[in-house]
């Protein structure tokens, strides 16, 4: 879990902060009606640096994980304006600084290093896609976006039909294919955050290892071996009613809901009727149904019934990470703030329950 600073809006507006770190990776809530204390294998308060999170968080065992021929995931949720693309890439085009680098650079630079330093290195590749609206789009091919269709194989699981898959070999390359890409994302000014992505963005690093030693050295990779890193930047959670939207943007934000809502988000009290309601004055209400696939793989294997991944194009895409053979780092972002209360409680909870998944890599 990470908190990220107040903002200066909230600080200027008097805003408090309801969440603290107490350390030994537990994070207290209190205000006037909530006073919870959730435990997490590491919770990172406001003052911690990018690298310190990179560190503390499992980041680099996973790339490490990867190199070695698994399918690693890590992603970043919460409400929008709670810090995810911050903690994946840092504050992108406004600071170049070494220092504020996400773990995503970070990630990139511990792979390369890697690859020089290790017998015949590694072939890498990239790709980067987003899902607005339902729709798969390619991030890095060029020319207007264009829906990419998903398709289903016994090897591959779900995977995007025809998308650009770049190889890089230098740290160079792939910051900036990843700025490209961003900059190629659906963005939307609303009331929560100036540049609030309207798309879950997906960036997939495939890495092979070069090695064709007959007689491998004990501790380098075999040959063969195939592993993936990928980084996923979901859209925010978030009710219509806190950010203001309407019209377009508030399709966006039932599609948004709807792929986090078969991820296992869910908002509003839960006591509220099921199914979705949209108004200007009524909450995105959406009860956990019974099949949101986070709740349902949270439970004992021998209780679980069948996980709905096809709700949704993001939970095909995250299959394999979700449920699978995968291993995978989720770090749930939230604001400090006492306006924020009620989805950082919701988002703490889902963070918990998200704990409890178990894969078998
Ligand atoms: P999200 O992607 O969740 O919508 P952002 O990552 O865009 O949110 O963060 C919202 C704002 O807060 C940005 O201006 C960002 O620079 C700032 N911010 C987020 N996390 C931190 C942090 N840990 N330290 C400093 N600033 C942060
Ligand atoms: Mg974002």
């Amino acid at each position: 879990v990470r908190v990220r600073p107040l903002t200066c809006t909230e600080t200027r507006r008097g805003d408090r902060r309801v969440v603290h770190s107490l350390g030994d990776g537990t994070v207290h809530v209190s205000a006037a009606r909530h006073d919870a204390t959730f435990g997490f294998s590491a919770v990172f308060d406001a003052g911690a640096s990018q690298e310190a999170v990179f560190e503390g968080s499992g980041m680099r065992q996973l790339v490490e994980l990867a190199i070695d021929g698994f399918s690693c995931t890590v992603f970043a949720f919460g409400q929008t304006g709670s810090g995810k693309t911050y903690t994946l890439m840092g504050p992108l085009g406004q600071s170049e600084a070494p220092a504020v680098l996400g773990l995503m650079q970070r990630s990139f630079a511990c792979l390369l290093e890697h690859s020089r330093s290790h017998g015949p290195g590694l072939a890498l590749s990239a790709s980067y896609l987003e899902i607005y609206n339902e729709q798969v789009r390619d991030l890095l091919s060029p020319g207007p976006p264009c829906a990419l269709p998903l398709r289903w194989s016994k090897t591959r699981g779900f995977y995007a039909e025809n998308q650009l898959s770049v190889d890089f070999e230098s740290l160079e390359t792939i910051v900036e294919l990843l700025l490209q890409g961003s900059r190629r994302r659906r963005t939307s000014a609303h009331a929560l955050n100036k540049h609030s992505s309207r798309s879950h963005a997906l960036l997939t690093i495939r890495i092979r290892s070069r090695a064709v030693s007959t007689n491998p050295a004990p501790g380098t990779n075999s040959p063969g071996k195939q592993g993936t890193l990928c980084f996923v930047d979901l859209a925010g959670s978030e009710r219509v009613k806190d950010t203001g939207s309407t019209g377009e943007l508030c399709v966006e934000a039932n599609n948004i809901n709807r792929s986090l809502l078969a991820l296992g988000k869910s908002w509003g009290p839960p006591a509220a009727a099921a199914g979705p309601r949209y108004g200007p004055d009524v909450y995105f209400v959406a009860r956990p149904p019974a099949g949101h696939c986070i709740s349902l793989l949270a439970k004992p294997q021998g209780k679980r019934t069948h996980i709905p991944y096809r709700d949704s194009k993001l939970t095909r895409l995250l299959a394999h990470s979700l449920g699978g053979w995968g291993v995978t780092l989720m770090v749930a972002c939230i604001s400090p703030s006492s306006r924020c209360l009620s989805e950082t409680l919701s988002t703490l909870h889902y963070a918990s329950r998200a704990r409890r998944v178990t894969t078998r890599p």
